[in-house]
């Protein structure tokens, strides 16, 4: 049983005759707004008008680069695919008809909705043929229209090779810029690796792969405890 000495009883507080017309609140909220009408605006009437962006960074809608023959850059290596944390990278790889690399992707899929826009692909690709562009404002009206194939992808860098040029100058210096390079056996055709002398191949007691021309280190040279067993 509560007893009446417990009850705490609140009474209202008396509101001034300014308070009960809300004049106070209604300046305040003027006030506020008077203040906002003089500063730089920021807001912008998106789509007709957009605003400038940070262009060498932005992650955005991917794209495949062509090389200056207009072929896809892609050697099909996987390593973006494997990098891709959301796993929404699928290549198909196959033997390529050109001399200068062993394989192309013959299909190439990026689910533009599973994408996180890490940029992790980029950063793995060997050869600079994936990249994040600035394109942010892509639609589509169904979730297959969002994955994106080899030739949207190809697309899209003719669609933004000017707004954002391929980052990387190409790499130069390797076996495949020399123009009579070719992949394979036959006359004229570059090894792929050195021959091996009859001294590396492992002959005598060394047995397969050990090498004559490496000898065994000596265990007295060899610090305490890193003694060969
Ligand atoms: S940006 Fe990230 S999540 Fe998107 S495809 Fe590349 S690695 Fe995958
Ligand atoms: S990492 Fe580059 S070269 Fe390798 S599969 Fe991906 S896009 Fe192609």
């Amino acid at each position: 049983m509560i007893r009446d000495e417990d009850i705490i009883r609140i009474e209202e507080p008396k509101l001034s005759l300014a308070e009960r017309l809300y004049l106070p609140q209604i300046l305040g909220g003027l006030w506020v707004t008077l203040r906002h009408v003089f500063k730089r605006k920021i807001t912008v009437q998106y789509p007709e008008q957009r605003r400038s962006m940070y262009r060498d960074n932005y992650r955005g809608v991917h794209r495949l680069n062509k090389d200056a023959q207009g072929r896809v850059k892609c050697v099909a290596c996987f390593m973006c695919e494997t990098a891709c944390p959301a796993h929404c990278i699928h290549i198909v790889g196959a033997e390529s008809p050109w001399p200068d690399r062993e394989k192309y992707p013959v299909r190439f899929d990026i689910d533009e909705l599973r994408c996180i826009y890490c940029g992790m692909c980029e950063e793995a690709c060997p050869v600079d043929a994936i990249e994040l562009t600035p394109l942010h404002d892509m639609v589509g009206q169904s979730r297959a229209e969002m994955v994106f194939d080899k030739e949207k992808l190809l697309g899209v860098f003719d669609q933004t090779r000017d707004l954002k040029p391929p980052k990387n100058p190409r790499i130069v210096g390797y076996a495949i810029d020399n123009p009579d390079y070719q992949l394979g056996e036959g006359p004229g055709r570059v090894p792929l690796t050195p021959p091996l002398s009859p001294k590396s191949r492992g002959q005598g007691s060394g047995g397969r792969g050990q090498s004559e021309s490496v000898p065994a280190p000596d265990p007295r040279a060899l610090p305490p405890g890193k003694e060969s067993r």
